[in-house]
């Protein structure tokens, strides 16, 4: 356990101007695990301070509607937010048989200065008429930017339009980037219009026996296809992910399922939250990043389901697995045994991947969210403590209603109680309470935090994203991107943590390491006599 936490603590607070110390301080929190600890998150980026945050629309587009594969995706705006978001997220997606898919491109209104002063709802109308002309697409959705807001552009009123006049669901997101405080925003405002507008819309699909969803997996460098190998070879039926590798359609049956398993809390608990109550389709927290989780949640799975038969082959499932990888997973742990990491992503994997490094033997001293609420870090006890600043209030919350043709109880109201004991069923119990004493968790780090915290606590390895990766590196750490896996992947599921396994051994042990200090610093590497006989 870090000894110097606390003094690393105080020095980086010091350097702060009282008002931005007094903020910041209560946005870390140094583990005691006697105690029940608070943290504030989702709150305001204090300006300049050189956040790792991004926006509403990169929340919104980005992350939860883009990676939908049939739907054109229109960025109405000018061209930085469509082409920054041009496949740097890498939610992978197969075609379907006989379907489309238009992840390889990005569309986009290019508003200009005339759009600007005059509007660019023309503009809108005329870029739907296109992509309608020359993709045919199943769906299409409107992602506004920050200037459209300002300028008034009326994008649900072109998209009632033009639902009328193609007869194919066109989708608009007020997710203008200065909404709310991070992307965390967009991921609501995309959530709302899902759950209102698409799922429940396919009536005719037909779920087979143990159906499920998958919320909050985005199949990034194929994390989906990983998990739904397993889950097919126990039983399951997928019907959708939410959303990466996924189909307007499937998303439209959701309702269909059994049981929504959670991935990503934080940008999916709101259709969780929304499916339970409309269709009576309850969720369950799982984590399938590293063996014990994986295992776990594939038990907690068939817990709820309560069949011997899928009990059993789960149990079957799980021990074929492991068998394949164990010599793997041995030979990289004795590459990581001992090391330690902290952790600084998005919403949920700096809590996910802490048990994958627990298993190589590495332990993590520091993690944080860039934008995970204080429910992600705490736990969903604290929800009704939580209250709405003025920055997340204009995040529209929309009430949902029993739907009287299609709810139905999946499980008695007492078996759901007694699962509630068992299995994280309709609950996420957040990161804090599995991090260990000394520890500590910070929101919305910085880079000067990262830079203090990483002199101070000397961690093996940095896992973050690529805008922090080349600053830890040129400080001699090796640095994970755990946004992007570095370009590789799956690490979700079984054989994922093995090819984390070796990313990481490989990374952490890598010779550069050695070199990056010259060798003529380190001693001297010129002799030399003076005189006869006198060395130098
Ligand atoms: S903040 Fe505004 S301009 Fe920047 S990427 Fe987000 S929507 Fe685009």
């Amino acid at each position: 356990m870090p000894q110097n936490i606390n003094k690393a603590v105080e020095k980086v607070l010091d350097a702060y101007p009282a008002k931005v110390m007094k903020n910041r301080k209560s946005h870390m929190v140094i583990r005691e695990t006697e105690k029940i600890q608070e943290i504030d998150a989702n709150t305001r980026t204090i300006p300049g301070i050189i956040t790792n945050r991004g926006c509403a629309y990169a929340g919104c587009k980005g992350v939860v509607i883009g990676p939908i594969i049939d739907m054109v995706h229109i960025v109405h705006g000018p061209i930085g937010c469509a082409y920054y978001t041009w496949g740097t997220r890498r939610n992978k997606g197969k075609t379907r048989e006989g379907g489309q898919n238009f992840l390889e491109y990005s569309f986009c209104t290019d508003l200009g200065e005339s759009d600007i002063v005059f509007g660019g709802e023309k503009k809108l109308i005329k870029a739907i008429d296109e992509a309608v002309a020359l993709f045919h697409p199943k769906a299409i959705s409107i992602s506004a930017t920050c200037p459209v807001g300002l300028i008034g552009d009326d994008i649900h009123q072109v998209a009632k339009q033009a639902t009328k006049e193609y007869g194919i669901p066109v989708l608009s997101f007020s997710c203008e980037g200065y909404k709310g405080v991070s992307q965390s925003a967009g991921h609501h405002i995309a959530n709302n219009k899902l759950m209102s507008e698409v799922i429940g819309k396919n009536e005719a699909y037909e779920a087979k026996a143990y159906s499920i969803n998958m919320l909050g997996e985005y199949n990034i460098g194929g994390d989906e296809w990983e998990i739904s190998r397993v889950m097919n070879k126990i039983g399951y039926h997928v019907i959708t992910s939410m959303t990466g590798n996924s189909v307007y359609d499937e998303i439209a049956a959701a309702h269909k399922a059994d049981l929504n398993i959670v991935q990503c809390h934080r940008s999916i608990n709101y259709i969780a939250e929304m499916i339970e109550k409309k269709y009576g389709l309850p969720w369950i927290k799982v984590n399938f990043i590293g063996i014990a989780s994986m295992s776990k949640s594939l038990r907690d799975m068939a817990k709820y389901f309560g069949d011997e038969e899928l009990i059993n082959r789960t149990e079957q499932v799980i021990a074929e697995e492991i068998a394949e990888i164990e010599e793997d997973i041995t030979h990289y742990k004795k590459m990581c045994e001992g090391k330690t990491a902290m952790l600084f992503v998005g919403g949920s994997r700096a809590h996910h991947y802490q048990g994958l490094l627990k298993e190589l033997g590495m332990e993590t001293i520091l993690a944080g969210y860039q934008f995970g609420h204080r429910d992600d870090y705490e736990g969903r006890d604290v929800i009704p403590n939580i209250k709405l600043d003025a920055d997340s209030r204009n995040i529209e919350e929309i009430k949902v209603e029993k739907d009287q043709d299609n709810y139905q109880l999946r499980i008695s109201e007492e078996k759901y109680k007694q699962l509630q004991e068992e299995i994280p069923l309709g609950n996420y119990k957040g990161m804090i309470s599995e991090m260990g004493d000394g520890t500590v968790v910070i929101d919305d780090l910085n880079h000067f935090e990262t830079e203090q915290f990483v002199k101070a606590l000397k961690p093996d390895m940095f896992g973050s994203g690529i805008k922090d990766k080349y600053m830890v590196q040129k400080m001699g750490v090796y640095s994970k991107q755990i946004h992007s896996y570095d370009y590789a992947g799956p690490y979700a599921g079984f054989r994922g943590a093995v090819n984390f396994a070796r990313d990481i051994a490989a990374g952490m042990n890598t010779s550069a390491w050695k070199y990056i200090i010259s060798p003529w610093k380190k001693e001297p590497i010129i002799t030399g006599k003076m005189g006869v006989d006198q060395v130098c």
